[in-house]
């Protein structure tokens, strides 16, 4: 059997781990379905509009860097990071608006115009959040872990108090904050693993920290250009990335160890260690053969929620957009039962909007702006037809946005595509079109997500949003980091 690492899925966590794996001098083969790498983080160029597809916010940028360090590269030489202040504008159906700065003065300011009272509030909840984040950094975040038993540590039992996993993200929110206004943004967070500030536990708030510390970035050029610059770190390594070529099978032994994948067109590659970066709910449904408990077992966990993106190209600009905006919903426990207890998207919805042109004036022409939209979405389910209701929810989604201060916005596009959960399952295979894997809804989720060393499958194992430590580009790398440690200490 030869030392290949046979890597299912281009996506930031496969073409993490094929990096560090093979600066470790491993022989790597990346395979993925899609005529680009990526993965979720894709981009789209049309009519002279430039659109990233899937992430537009970076935190915890050094995690890119420590990647680079890794594979002996300064992350500058490939790419710019730019730091984006204020990190995103705020409006509400009120008419209220709100900057959320990385730079304390002006977010202090900010505070204290919209509720002075709430001014020592935000104090004490980033030192509570600092807390949370010393208790979990290094259990949750940096190591993550295969089984419960790993975790449950003497360092566990004494951090257990500080990571406030009793209550929900919104209860800790609320003993903090008096101001609706900044109940709702404090509670938004919980959204960035795809997940309900309502049921998901209070250690998600360590998110806002996080953010709010070190701040929201961007890549000079676009955010797709963090994948080109791994693909091309990979071919510097000489990482075979065969793109075009969607995996069938995954071979295995009649004991269950690995042994390599079958490709569509049905070659097989041969390999005793095979990382999946494709979503593991669709591995073990697709893929892994003779794993049907494991599937159905799968299935029954709650995922992600999933998104309804719209791409616009529009003719004229709007001088009150930043790079970042939010356009809250009127009613946000409501928002969230739609999403998650009914299965339908909401019917007062938040609206993300994010317009690189403002930090990249050549993704859209002169006078022009491209929109990124994106609201939250149940996956995929027999209660929403996307076929028939995406039409009717752009308008609706657009008219709100025309109500909240994008007056005429539908007389002003001129490019314009829509994808809907279906379209994102069927572009990444994530199951239901979920964009964070596993939702993060209840406190024992952390627990639940398939390990990195897949469960009885010797030489099996899994990278990306889908395992630990959980979705979103920092946490994406993380777990490639994790794998690879895995495969590694593994090997022969
Ligand atoms: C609309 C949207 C907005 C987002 N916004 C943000 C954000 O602002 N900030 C942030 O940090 N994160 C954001 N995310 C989440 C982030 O994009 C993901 O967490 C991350 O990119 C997932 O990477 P991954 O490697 O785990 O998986 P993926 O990107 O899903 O990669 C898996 C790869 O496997 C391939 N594959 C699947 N099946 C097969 C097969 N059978 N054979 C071969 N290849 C296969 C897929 O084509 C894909 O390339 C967003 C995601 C979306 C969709």
């Amino acid at each position: 059997m030869s030392d290949r690492v046979i890597i299912i899925g281009a996506g930031l966590g496969g073409l993490t781990a094929a990096i560090r794996l093979a600066a470790k001098g491993r022989r790597v083969t990346v395979v993925e379905k899609n005529e680009r790498v990526g993965g979720k983080l894709n981009h789209l160029s049309a009519q002279g509009y430039t659109f990233d597809t899937g992430p537009s916010l970076l935190t915890m940028p050094w995690v890119i860097r420590d990647l680079f360090a890794a594979a002996g590269r300064r992350m500058e030489d490939y790419i710019q990071l730019d730091q984006i202040e204020p990190i995103c504008r705020y409006t509400w159906p009120d008419g209220t608006i709100f900057h959320a700065w990385q730079r304390l003065p002006q977010l202090i300011q900010e505070v204290e115009r919209l509720s002075p009272a709430d001014v020592p509030a935000l104090f004490r909840y980033l030192a509570h959040t600092a807390t949370i984040y010393d208790a979990v950094a290094d259990t949750f975040l940096l190591k993550p872990f295969d089984g419960l038993r790993e975790v449950l540590t003497p360092r566990l039992v004494s951090d257990g108090p500080h990571i406030d996993a009793l209550r929900s993200v919104d209860a800790a929110v609320r003993s903090f904050f008096r101001s609706p206004h900044l109940r709702q943004l404090f509670n938004r967070y919980a959204t960035y693993n795809g997940s309900s500030p309502y049921r998901s536990p209070a250690t998600f708030t360590v998110i806002s920290y996080i953010e709010l510390t070190e701040g929201g970035w961007y890549v000079r050029g676009g955010m797709y250009g963090l994948a080109i610059a791994l693909a091309q770190l990979c071919d510097e390594l000489g990482v075979e990335l065969r793109l075009n070529a969607p995996v069938a099978q995954i071979l295995l032994h009649p004991g269950g160890a690995a042994r390599g994948v079958r490709l569509a067109c049905g070659e097989e590659l041969c390999a005793a260690q095979v990382i999946v970066n494709a979503d593991p709910r669709y591995a073990y449904e697709a893929l892994i053969p003779g794993q049907t408990a494991m599937a159905r077992r799968m299935a029954r966990l709650e995922p992600s929620c999933s998104g309804f993106v719209l791409f616009l190209g529009i003719d004229r600009t709007y001088a009150q957009l930043a790079h970042h905006n939010i356009f809250f919903s009127g009613d946000y426990p409501r928002e969230f039962a739609a999403i998650f207890a009914k299965g339908v998207p909401a019917a007062d919805p938040t609206v993300y909007v994010a317009a690189s042109c403002l930090s990249d004036s050549q993704h859209a022409p002169p006078g022009h702006m491209n929109l990124f939209v994106l609201v939250n979405a149940p996956t995929l389910g027999e209660r929403v037809c996307w076929e028939r209701e995406a039409g009717p929810y752009r308008d609706l989604v657009v008219a709100k946005l025309e109500r909240m201060g994008l007056t005429g916005l539908g007389q002003h596009i001129t490019y314009e595509q829509i994808w809907t959960p279906a379209d994102l399952e069927a572009r990444y295979n994530a199951a239901g079109g979920a964009i964070y894997g596993l939702s993060s809804n209840n406190r024992f989720s952390a627990f639940m997500r398939p390990p990195l060393r897949a469960r009885g499958l010797r030489g099996l194992y899994f990278v990306g949003g889908g395992t630990h430590p959980g979705g979103g580009i920092p946490l994406v790398l993380l777990s490639g980091r994790a794998v690879v440690e895995r495969v590694i200490a593994d090997s022969p």
